[in-house]
Formats: structure tokens, C-alpha cells, sequence
């Protein structure tokens, strides 16, 4: 078995590697419907999973599989006129990282709550925050220095394990509560300020920017392609701290050996990365757990919480 095992690993080739794939692509589309039946029949042929949102105003794509399938589909997916030059992320898969595939018309392709209020032309987002690169992140702080704000553009739980040094990470379960938040006030003392957003691969920075534009923020940034592509240049020696959160079963990306661990045991206080699915399959909670208490069914059991725990939602939120 072993043997089969290794023999069929030394002969696969590299395109059968498993990959995950994001991106996105803001961008008026007449016709949601017809384009869900395409990407579900092109992903259905190329047997690719994760999922795919769909709205008036554009695209946003999270897919494991094959990385030949995958370039196929990417590839296909180009040929649309209005998905011309996709900014792909591509990063490392198990083959295992999605259970189904699951492509979806929506009011928005993230979740704010707030779908009339976003415009949208063939440029993208109209009134974004202005885009930096890694290495610009990095200038402004070096012009800017201590007056430069991150602001974290996930849920609170996503930045638990990890988050740029210094951030201001929002009190969110869900990317709707960015809106409420913002009318209330609460950051109303960052509106003078250089305020860099950032999320795992872009795509709520493109609606959250815009969001703080729109509500009198003077100098809003957001880190083109979120922390994957600023991980890609820098790693850990940048200004990124722990693991990253995604949306699949993998649950974390680590930069290397080298990460910080900056999340806590929920039971027992210990330094840990790792989320667990809550105990109780009907659960959709998960939980932060260090490994002594993850091989405890006890302690991977959420209850009585089950019904109410916020994290609860997670899966169904919109990936980025
Ligand atoms: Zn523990
Ligand atoms: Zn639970």
C-alpha cells in the first residue's frame, strides 16, 4: 500500500498538485443567472469545489482543486469580456479543501448589508480606498510612521490568530456589522488619519473602502490583493503577525515556520492557531482549541451556545 502510494507520488505530475485558488472581479453583469450556469457547468466538467457569489455588481471565486483544472477553468473564466486579466492568488491545497460546490446568485458577492449603496463601473468599485502594494504599505509607514492606522477589514475571530502589528480589529461576527459600527461613531477619531485596510485576499477592502470614503474617512488605503499577496513578498519579516484565516478546510495559512502564534485556548488560555469545528455536527461554530483540549470531546463542544454562537454563520459568509 505504501509502496503503491510512493510510486504513484513519484510518478504524479506537477499540474495534478492541489491547489486553492481566490480572486475577484468587480464588474457590472446584466445577467447573474447565465453566468452562474456557466461557472457551475465549467466547474462541474473540471470537477473543481468551493464557491463561487454572484451579483449584479461582479464575481468572487474561492476553488480547490487539480492546479492543470484549475488553470483550465481560470483560463475559460478569462475569456468573458468583463473578467479579462483576473488577479489570481494561488496558494498550497490539500485536495480535500472543500466538501461541494456550490456557485450562487446573491445581492452582494460580500455580505455589508449594503448592496444599493455600492457602485460599481468596469473599473471596479467606484470611490475605493487607494491601492497599495506591499512594499507601498511600507513607504507610507516609513512617511507617515505612527499615524498610519491598520484596520482590520475581517471578522473578529479571523483576526484572533492573526492580524498586522498594531491594527484596530472591529468588534465584527459578521461583515454586515462593518455599516452599523462605522454610523456609530466608534472610529470616527481615525477620519483625519492614514487609514490602511486590509482582508485575506482583497475583496472586502474593496466594498469596506469604499464604505469609509463614503462616510468622510480623509485618506483611506487598501492592501491590493489583502494579506496573501503581502505575505507573498514578505512572509513574517514584514508587519503581519500569526496565522491567516480562510475560508475552507484548511481554516488557517501559516507563512512559515516562523509564524507567531497569537491566539488563545478557549479553554485553557494556551497559545494556539487552530479552530476546530464545534463537537456537534448540526454546529457550525468553531472553536479555538490548543491540542490537549481539541482531543477532549468535552472541550470541542460548544454547547449550550450552539444556537446563538456568533461564529456560527461562518461558513456562509461571503470568502475574500
Ligand atoms: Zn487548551
Ligand atoms: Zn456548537
Amino acid at each position: 500500500m505504501d509502496e503503491a502510494r510512493c510510486a504513484g507520488a513519484d510518478s504524479a505530475p506537477a499540474v495534478r498538485e492541489p491547489k486553492v485558488i481566490l480572486f475577484y472581479r468587480f464588474t457590472p453583469l446584466e445577467d447573474p443567472a447565465a453566468i452562474r450556469l456557466w461557472q457551475h457547468t465549467l466547474c462541474d466538467a473540471l470537477s473543481l469545489r468551493g464557491r463561487i457569489l454572484i451579483s449584479r455588481h461582479g464575481i468572487n471565486v474561492t476553488l480547490g482543486g487539480a492546479m492543470s483544472d484549475l488553470k483550465r477553468y481560470v483560463r475559460s473564466t478569462a475569456t468573458y469580456p468583463g473578467f479579462h486579466g483576473l488577479d489570481v492568488k494561488w496558494s498550497e491545497g490539500t485536495g480535500r479543501d472543500f466538501a461541494r460546490l456550490r456557485v450562487r446568485v446573491r445581492d452582494e458577492v460580500v455580505s455589508f448589508g449594503a448592496p444599493d449603496e455600492l457602485e460599481v463601473d468596469r473599473d471596479g468599485v467606484v470611490g475605493g480606498g487607494v491601492r497599495l502594494s506591499a512594499r507601498q504599505v511600507h513607504e507610507l509607514l516609513e512617511q507617515r510612521g505612527d499615524d498610519v492606522v491598520f484596520f482590520d477589514g475581517r471578522n473578529a475571530f479571523e483576526a484572533a490568530i492573526g492580524r498586522f502589528r498594531g491594527a484596530i480589529v472591529p468588534d465584527t461576527d459578521t461583515t454586515r456589522d462593518f455599516v452599523r459600527l462605522l454610523d456609530s461613531g466608534a472610529y470616527d477619531h481615525l477620519k483625519s488619519r492614514p487609514v490602511v485596510t486590509y482582508c485575506t485576499g482583497g475583496v472586502r477592502c474593496e466594498v469596506l473602502s469604499a464604505l469609509m470614503n463614503a462616510r468622510g474617512f480623509e485618506e483611506v488605503y487598501q492592501i491590493d490583493g489583502g494579506v496573501l499577496r503581502y505575505a507573498q513578498e514578505f512572509a513574517n519579516d514584514g508587519l503581519w503577525e500569526g496565522s491567516l484565516f480562510v475560508f475552507d478546510e484548511r481554516l488557517a495559512m501559516r507563512f512559515g515556520d516562523d509564524a507567531t502564534v497569537l491566539g488563545h485556548c478557549e479553554r485553557c488560555a494556551t497559545p494556539t492557531s487552530r479552530y476546530r469545528n464545534c463537537a456537534e455536527a448540526a454546529c457550525r461554530a468553531l472553536i479555538l482549541l490548543c491540542e490537549d483540549c481539541a482531543v477532549r470531546h468535552s472541550s470541542r463542544d460548544c454547547g449550550p451556545r450552539h444556537a446563538t454562537a456568533p461564529r456560527a454563520r461562518w461558513r456562509s459568509l461571503s470568502p475574500s
